[in-house]
């Protein structure tokens, strides 16, 4: 099988009669049984080429598809998967009539969204307002408005801000990481996170994925100014003592016009709306209006935490490092590979814990990262560390041990360039197996350890000089 196959796929998803039964379903954990029917999810592979494949039982892909957002790939109709046309009749009628009901359940979920918003709209008489939140459906991977998902505490912007004045509390990197991964293994009430772990990271990294807003410094002193019924002056000889989002607090605290909420009740997925909307308005009048109908729900420190994150900075001294390092020790090498939150959590993060478990320790997070590459000690010819560094991180990741050059006598594998090769590696004992770094590719794409054997490096002497 050439590269091509294993990694460029133009479907979002594929199907076929698993073959061997060694996949494990990314949904419940479980394997995929041998010649029962499985759905892979491509998803891009985190060094960066090509789509990698990750399975699930049927009735587990369409669960997982009624959890998700609007926005979010799905399979809509036969075409969204590769591997149709070899499946048998009864089997396309048991896949399409799940995909029917997906469908459907998602058409009711947007009807209900859309009427609701503009009866709220309609309500302030702002048809304008109203016309640009319908097309935010469609554009931004705003979330959807689940209640369940949003009431829970993890999802309450309260407990975030309590996480961010936390962490810009304390000052060693160690002491920041280990309250990301308290509120990330343990959740707000100590029984596991069950908040949205995908956009707890977009928030705490706004810098990270920066959203553009069409407001300087300058232009939110303006719009406060209006706001509140003060001077650019005075709010601008404030500002010389603070950061913008504690000057805003401060006057909104001092407000008799514009009160503040005592109790804070904002969710994130609230804030996240707010924020992505905000992008899509560069006309003062609408920020304005946008921001007073935001700010009837806000306490004075829910506002200064979101004029921060329009400023880009929770100035909590901490970045994708302790973040990620917080929520599973893998996951920030996977980051510097890819620079991508989602594929970071499609990798690391199981979810949340098992209800009978009270509290999920570093070790057993760990367990769900598959060690395919045990007990394998891979000495590297020279080249290859520079030329497949990305893969030798995978190999990493995924349970392997790369040795330093000294240690060439304890090497079980060894990872060459080139598939031929003309002089022997006297340096490494006569066991060691010696492959090229498709078989890596290959473990991770298939999710198993494959063979060494049809990777194995020829050796071809050269007689000449
Ligand atoms: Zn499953």
């Amino acid at each position: 099988m050439s590269e091509d196959d294993n990694f460029i796929q133009e479907k979002p998803f594929s199907v076929e009669i698993a073959k061997q039964g060694r996949a494990v379903c990314k949904k419940c954990r479980q394997k995929c049984v041998q010649g029962d029917l499985r759905i892979a999810k491509l998803i891009p592979n985190p060094c960066g080429s090509g789509k990698m494949k990750t399975w699930h039982h049927v009735s587990c892909i369409f669960e997982m598809f009624l959890k998700q957002r609007q926005t979010t790939k799905r399979i809509e109709g036969s075409h969204d998967v590769e591997g149709w046309e070899l499946l048998s009749n009864d089997d396309k009628a048991d896949i399409l009539k799940k995909i029917k009901e997906c469908n459907k359940a998602f058409e009711v979920k947007l009807q209900n969204k859309l009427s609701k918003k503009s009866k709220s709209s309609n309500n302030k008489g702002k048809p304008q307002l109203s016309f640009i939140s319908l097309n935010e459906d469609s554009v931004s991977v705003s979330s959807d408005t689940n209640i369940k998902d949003g009431s829970h505490k993890d999802n309450c912007f309260r407990e975030f801000r309590m996480i961010v004045a936390n962490v810009s509390n304390v000052n060693g990197s160690n002491e920041k990481i280990s309250i990301f991964h308290d509120i990330f293994a343990k959740g707000s009430d100590g029984t596991g996170f069950k908040g949205d772990v995908m956009l707890w990271c977009k928030l705490l990294l706004p810098a990270v994925i920066k959203r553009v807003f069409h407001l300087q410094t300058k232009q939110l002193i303006k719009l406060f100014s209006k706001i509140f019924h003060v001077t650019e002056e005075s709010i601008m000889e404030h500002l010389d003592q603070s950061d913008v989002g504690q000057t805003i607090q401060y006057f909104f605290e001092q407000s008799k016009k514009c009160k503040p909420q005592k109790k804070s009740t904002l969710t994130i997925y609230e804030v996240d709306d707010f924020l992505e909307t905000l992008t899509n308005l560069p006309k003062e009048d609408d920020q304005l209006q946008h921001f007073k109908a935001f700010m009837k729900k806000c306490t004075a420190n829910d506002l200064k935490v979101v004029i921060r994150l329009i400023k880009h900075d929770l100035r909590m001294n901490a970045g994708a490092k302790h973040v990620f390092e917080g929520l599973h020790p893998d996951a920030y090498q996977i980051f510097k590979t890819c620079r991508d939150i989602k594929t970071v959590i499609n990798t690391c993060w199981e979810g949340p814990p098992k209800k009978e478990k009270t509290e999920i320790g570093l070790n057993e997070k760990r367990k769900s990262i598959p060690n395919y590459f045990d007990n394998i000690k891979l000495y590297l010819e020279d080249g290859v560390p520079e030329r497949h560094a990305e893969w030798v991180r995978y190999f990493i990741a995924y349970g392997g041990t790369v040795l330093k050059p000294s240690e060439h006598e304890q090497a079980t594998h060894v990872l060459h360039l080139k598939d031929t090769i003309s002089e022997p590696t006297i340096k490494c004992v006569s066991s060691a197996r010696h492959v090229i770094v498709e078989w890596i590719k290959d473990t991770v794409a298939k999710e198993s350890l494959q063979d060494y054997r049809p990777y194995t490096v020829r050796w071809k002497p050269s007689y000449k000089g």
